[in-house]
């Protein structure tokens, strides 16, 4: 739970004076270049050698880095931060570098609903969170004995994927299983995947709305997963598992998607059913966040994962997606932040939309 109060952090804010904060990785070109499509002004928290390839790219480049020896140390740092008016955009990275415990109690004003980090990060609380909003999730197998049809074995806290492997049989399954790390088995569900970015405003009531606040869909990708991608050059995923080679899940990148047309209402179901459950579970998500999904041959969602902040997937659409344009041209998630932000200072509700 976080302890933050984030009415008090804000109220010695200048509000007209916001620096948008994040950390160096991830998602981070698009934040700030968003940030300054908004007009504020920038700040890249940096370990090291990293902050000279930012040159390589100017209109992403922060207006100041603010360099630590390890993101642990950036909690020890909140007051110099305090003193720059930052807002924190958090990342996958950044909570991940910083820690899940420090990240919860950073005393720093952080946009969205930090409490979701506890329904996201457990798998027991992920699945009563989504199927309470009626989101069909894969079949968990909790009797290995009872494999019969292909399996995804996942291990918790596996970062991108690693170790992650699929089996076929009880066997194939006890052959590979690292017991001294806590699992879960999964049903494989055969299907294409789409990853779907929202971004919900529980301030705004434009677009689609709901019963607080209103619903957009930015973007979607396909996240590119090495080796299982592009393993089937070398030969069918059998024959090489024969041969002791067996496929990983550990994303490199991502790639832009489209959806057909008629699944767009379902997309948008989902998402606001997400949306209104967690506001009676935590207080509600905030801001962007995305659906993992895979559509069946009978074009039914199975969602296995949810990310409750800007994912890696928006990248390709720094400069908006087929679905941004639709809302203006040139909005990327990175921007539509900077955006939420910019109106919460207006109408004076930014503890509406931080933590
Ligand atoms: P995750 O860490 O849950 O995002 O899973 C990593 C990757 O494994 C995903 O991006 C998918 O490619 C794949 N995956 C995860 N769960 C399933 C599933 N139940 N069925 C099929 N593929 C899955």
């Amino acid at each position: 739970m976080s302890s933050v109060d984030v009415t008090s952090l804000l109220s010695s804010y200048k509000k007209k004076n916001i620096t948008i904060a994040t950390v160096c990785s991830h998602s981070s070109l698009q934040i700030f270049n968003g940030a300054k499509k908004e007009g504020f002004r920038t700040l890249g928290i940096a370990v090291g050698g990293k902050k000279k390839f930012y040159d390589a790219f100017p209109l992403g480049k922060p207006d100041e880095f603010f360099m630590v020896n390890d993101y642990k140390e950036i909690i020890t740092h909140a007051d110099k931060l305090l003193e720059k008016n930052v807002i924190i955009i958090p990342h996958g990275s950044f909570v991940e570098y910083l820690g899940a415990e420090n990240f919860l109690k950073l005393p720093l004003p952080t946009f969205g609903n930090r409490q979701v980090l506890t329904w996201e990060s457990d798998r027991v609380k992920e699945r009563q969170w989504l199927e309470q909003a009626g989101l069909t999730m894969p079949k968990e197998i909790t009797d290995p004995k009872t494999i019969t049809s292909p399996v995804i074995v996942k291990y918790h806290g596996a970062k991108g994927g690693r170790g992650f492997y699929v089996a076929k049989t009880y066997d194939e399954f006890k052959k590979r299983v690292n017991t001294s790390k806590s699992y879960v088995i999964q049903e494989f569900v055969m299907g294409t995947r789409y990853y779907l970015h929202y971004f919900y405003s529980p301030i705004q009531n434009n677009g689609y709305k709901l019963k607080k606040g209103s619903l957009q869909l930015l973007s979607m990708d396909r996240r590119d997963e090495t080796t299982i991608d592009e393993v089937q050059r070398l030969g069918s995923i059998s024959e090489l598992e024969e041969l002791g080679i067996h496929p990983t899940f550990v994303v490199t990148g991502n790639i832009p998607i489209v959806m057909r047309e008629s699944l767009l209402p379902k997309v948008f179901s989902m998402g606001a059913h997400v949306v209104e459950t967690s506001l009676g579970l935590f207080g509600g998500i905030i801001g962007s966040f995305c659906l993992e999904t895979v559509v069946t041959e009978d074009l039914e969602f199975k969602v296995f994962e949810i990310s409750a902040r800007i994912v890696a997937g928006t990248n390709p659409y720094v400069a908006g997606s087929p679905y941004s344009e639709l809302i203006q041209p040139d909005l990327s998630t990175g921007r539509r932040i900077a955006q939420e932000i910019k109106y919460a200072i207006d109408t004076h509700q930014l503890d509406a939309i931080c933590s």
